[in-house]
């Protein structure tokens, strides 16, 4: 068990839900307001089953529509909502999200906390105050930088967990390896047995054994958002795989991991082609993401529709894109390419 404390937040590490009350009653004397994925809510009722301030998310992106977010607010006014409500969301990255923002807006910013229940939010879309929403189906277009007072990781929920998710949470860790850990990366190439034995059957899975993966990977997005909060340099390096990977995510109907696995190939072919990245280490990164069931085929992509999307996606209308390339295992840069000298990569 673990607890971190940053400059914004407290992380609290394979915690039982149970203290979780004990916390929470003893810090706040708020009015505590869950906002819970149906999913996490329908498996895990019992849980929350003394507690009368819970409203059902929906699950999936829609939740993060607008629409979907003035219902909830009205959800959580009619429970009474006020300036001493302390709104906790329970669920992955989406609910994170929704829970986030509207705390950060409603009466001008409450109180607010996060119980992440996927390894993607557990070990990314939980950390870092990014709270975003929705608007005319464009993605994450409103939204806040704001930090949850805490995160509250009990690993139990994990038991419930569909494989492809912890599939996608696995490609958000083998990133954060990629850009700033070598020692990461060796933990998931030897321990791969294990791993893919917890993402097979999670629930007879012992979930201490992802605990020191999971910790470093925390740790290596904490200390960058630490950093850099407000993605000036720095937290740019966590967009590694990223821009291709939201320009395909949506026209191609993946999953978040799927299109960040992709990215993540594309950006090192790039990085290979101008003479950064070795062809060994750029072997090593593809068979560790295929051996996580990861897709790492990108012939079925024509390069100059990939570029139009990426130009779309990025809203750019100029001939030059940020990048996060990577020079060798565990250390990446940034570079403004020119569009061009892309397509001939
Ligand atoms: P992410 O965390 O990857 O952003 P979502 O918030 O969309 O993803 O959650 C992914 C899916 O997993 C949703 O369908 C959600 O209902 C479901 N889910 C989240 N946590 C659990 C859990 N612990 N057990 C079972 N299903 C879960
Ligand atoms: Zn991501």
């Amino acid at each position: 068990m673990e607890k971190i404390d940053y400059p914004n937040s407290s992380i609290f590490i394979n915690k039982s839900f149970v203290n979780f009350f004990d916390y929470i009653n003893d810090v706040n004397h708020l009015d505590v307001l869950y906002l819970i994925d149906e999913n996490v809510l329908r498996i895990h009722q019992n849980l929350f089953k003394d507690h009368f301030k819970v409203i059902s998310i929906v699950s999936g992106e829609k939740a993060k529509s607008f629409e979907s977010i003035n219902k909830i607010i009205e959800k959580v006014i009619a429970l009474g909502g006020n300036k001493n409500t302390c709104i906790i969301g329970v669920g992955g990255g989406v609910t994170c999200d929704v829970a986030g923002f509207i705390a950060s807006i409603f009466m001008r910013g409450v109180r607010f906390g996060f119980i992440p229940t996927t390894l993607l939010a557990i070990t990314d879309a939980s950390l870092g105050g990014k709270n975003g929403v929705n608007f005319n189906n464009v993605k994450n277009v409103l939204g806040v930088i704001n930090e949850p007072d805490f995160v509250f990781i009990d690993y139990s929920f994990l038991k419930t967990l569909p494989s492809l998710e912890f599939v996608n949470g696995f490609a958000e860790i083998i990133k954060h390896a990629c850009i700033s850990s070598q020692k990461l990366f060796v933990d998931l190439e030897k321990n791969i047995d294990d791993y893919l034995q917890i993402i097979k059957s999670p629930e007879h899975a012992n979930f201490n054994k992802l605990n020191s993966l999971i910790c470093d990977s925390i740790k290596i997005k904490l200390d960058i958002v630490c950093v850099d909060r407000n993605e000036g340099s720095l937290r740019k390096n966590l967009n590694y795989g990223h821009t291709f990977g939201h320009a395909i995510e949506s026209k191609f109907n993946l999953s978040h991991g799927f299109a960040i696995s992709l990215g993540m190939i594309f950006s090192n072919k790039i990085s290979n082609k101008l003479g950064y990245i070795a062809n060994t280490e750029l072997l090593r990164i593809s068979n560790l993401l295929a051996s996580y069931s990861l897709p790492v085929d990108t012939f079925n992509y024509d390069k100059t529709d990939l570029m139009l999307l990426v130009q779309k996606d990025k809203k750019s209308s100029g001939q030059t894109i940020d990048f996060i390339m990577l020079k060798e295992i565990g250390s990446c840069f940034i570079e403004s390419l020119n569009i061009k000298k892309i397509i001939d990569a």
